[in-house]
């Protein structure tokens, strides 16, 4: 299947992302978890207006799973998940907070005004991996998509086999470079104390798997 191309505004963001030098690439799990949070919300919302619909506590969660051999960092959610249209649209479009933190005259040397004041959202995702991959199946949906891409030359979607509803979503990370580790995104700990500092509030659990080497 051909590339789609990213949307004119999406590519310089995300070209913003892929060649940042700001210190603090951490917040993109920050990004991720609260995507995940507001997929599950979406469900809760649903359920309260819809009889067909239960929500059950138990049911609904993030995981957070490194894996050092591989270099990959997953997070998935038990949320509403994505249909092939809303990866396409999503995904490639800068959404609401994304389109504000790109106005011009915020367009500052080490974007850290950027982040801070409006949050990137999902391209953070960038900074710390070199392709990011996301499968996803959508609440009454029979079918499951993948979304990947390896930077600001756009993505691809694809069927995709995933039996549970919710969203997948594995960074390929980054290989360390003379001046910058990538190796500490894929640390127990380290992930840890990111989630503690700034996901702390999270009203659904955050699991955690580690496979070690
Ligand atoms: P924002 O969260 O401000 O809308 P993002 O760039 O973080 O912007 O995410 C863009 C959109 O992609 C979200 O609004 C949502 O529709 C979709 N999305 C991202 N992650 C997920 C997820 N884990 N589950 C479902 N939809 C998601
Ligand atoms: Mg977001």
């Amino acid at each position: 299947m051909g590339k789609k191309q990213f949307q004119a505004e999406s590519k310089r963001l995300l070209e913003m992302m892929i060649n940042s030098i700001y210190t603090h690439r951490e917040i993109f799990l920050r990004e991720l978890i609260s995507n995940a949070s507001d997929a599950i919300d979406k469900i809760y919302y649903k359920a309260l207006t819809d009889d067909s619909l239960s929500f059950d506590q138990n049911n609904y969660y993030i995981k957070v799973i490194a894996d050092k051999e591989n270099r990959t960092l997953k997070i998935l959610d038990t949320g509403i998940g994505m249909t092939k249209e809303e990866l396409e649209n999503n995904l490639g479009t800068i959404a609401k907070s994304g389109s504000l933190a790109f106005k011009t005259e915020n367009e500052l040397k080490d974007g850290h005004e950027i982040i801070g004041q409006f949050g990137v959202g999902f391209y953070s995702a960038f900074m710390v991996a070199d392709k990011v991959t996301v499968i996803s199946k959508a609440l009454g949906s029979d079918e499951a998509y993948k979304w990947e891409s390896t930077g600001s030359d756009g993505f691809t979607i694809e069927p995709y086999k995933k039996e549970s509803v919710g969203t997948e979503i594995i960074l390929k990370i980054k290989e360390n470079t003379e001046d910058e580790n990538y190796d500490e995104y894929l640390d127990e700990y380290r992930l840890k104390a990111i989630i503690k500092k700034y996901s702390d509030f999270i009203r659904y659990p955050i699991k955690m798997d580690v496979t070690r080497r």
